[in-house]
């Protein structure tokens, strides 16, 4: 263990021991990972992951954890957190390289101050470029596969670049969720956009967000929509089948958007987990219909 966490150090990433992941996930919940490793920029997240990948540590990449439940019993291993790195680089043309590990507001107020838009969907949705990535996160009618270019990956062992079709995105989902990878930098395309309104456009997004969603500990919408047209909203279903409320411990399905699961200040990864599957169940009973989970499940549940 010694020599690992001072391998780690040595390539400039911080090392936390027994680090409780509640610091480390928007739910703020979850058990102790063997070894946090943070690194706040490339070249360290890249040695990071090599020497993990080659040596066999098991380990799970994170970003900002706006997506993530960690189980209560913790995680064996080392969690590689890539996270507010501030690397960004204006290419010319509208296209910006941009970090993996740069939060994603601090990216999109960047490239709004630069003259350019079209990304202030995920300037409002928490979490990394890497991370938002993965997750093909989106809202408001954009998701992140329409802004990438490119992507440079640690992937399998090896660098690696994927075209945007590569990248195979779908809802919620990209090819990146299916390897042990670390998405170390992105090429993103926006359009020219006056930055007076584009901040504008960010700031009644976020007002939007604020009045709409729960404020506290979350990870956003739980499940994935459903449907060949993902037209059916589990939100929509939770609510009508009168599940807005219902608890389990500390964990509630909100009152004001029942796609969200909160923590009211108590809940423990199990009291979630045990929400989510009570949820799962009565819908499947009133709508023969089984929800699949958005949220990545880290560690034994
Ligand atoms: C209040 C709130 C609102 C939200 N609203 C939305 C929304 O509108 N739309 C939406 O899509 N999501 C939403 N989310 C969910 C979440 O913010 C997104 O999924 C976000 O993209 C996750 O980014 P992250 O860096 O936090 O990833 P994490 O939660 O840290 O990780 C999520 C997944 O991405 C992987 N990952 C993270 N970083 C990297 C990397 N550098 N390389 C490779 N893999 C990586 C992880 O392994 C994991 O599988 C919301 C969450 C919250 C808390």
């Amino acid at each position: 263990m010694r020599q690992i966490i001072k391998k780690l150090e040595s390539f400039g990433c911080k090392i936390f021991i027994n680090e409780s992941m509640a610091l480390h996930s928007t739910f703020k919940t979850g058990g102790k990972a063997d070894v946090l490793c943070s690194c706040d920029n490339a070249k360290s997240a890249q040695a990071a992951y090599f020497y993990l990948y080659n040596c066999g540590i098991p380990f799970t990449v994170i970003g900002g954890g706006s997506d993530i439940l960690v189980s209560d019993k913790g995680y064996k291993g080392v969690i590689l957190k890539f996270f507010n790195d501030k690397f960004i680089e204006d290419c010319g043309g509208g296209y910006f390289l941009v970090s993996g590990g740069a939060s994603s507001a601090w990216a999109v107020s960047k490239i709004i101050s630069s003259g350019y838009g079209g990304c202030e969907f995920a300037g409002v949705v928490p979490g990394s470029i890497g991370g938002h990535i993965a997750m093909n996160c989106g809202c408001y009618g954009s998701e992140m596969k329409d802004i990438t270019t490119y992507v440079k990956a640690a992937s399998d062992g090896k660098l690696q670049v994927y075209d945007n079709k590569q990248c195979r995105f779908g809802y919620r989902n990209s090819v990146f969720l299916k390897k042990q990878c670390i998405i170390l930098s992105a090429m993103l395309k926006l359009k020219k956009e006056d930055v007076t309104k584009a901040r504008q456009n960010l700031k009644d997004l976020l007002i939007l967000r604020k009045n709409n969603h729960p404020q506290k500990p979350s990870a956003g919408s739980v499940f994935k929509r459903q449907g060949k047209n993902l037209d059916i909203m589990p939100a929509k279903l939770i609510d009508e089948a009168g599940l807005k409320g219902l608890k389990e411990g500390g964990a509630q399905v909100s009152a004001k958007h029942s796609g969200f699961i909160i923590n009211n200040g108590n809940a423990t990864s199990s009291d979630i987990y045990r929400l989510i599957n009570k949820v799962k169940q009565l819908i499947h009973k009133k709508y023969d219909l089984t929800l699949s989970e958005e949220i990545i499940y880290i560690g034994d549940f």
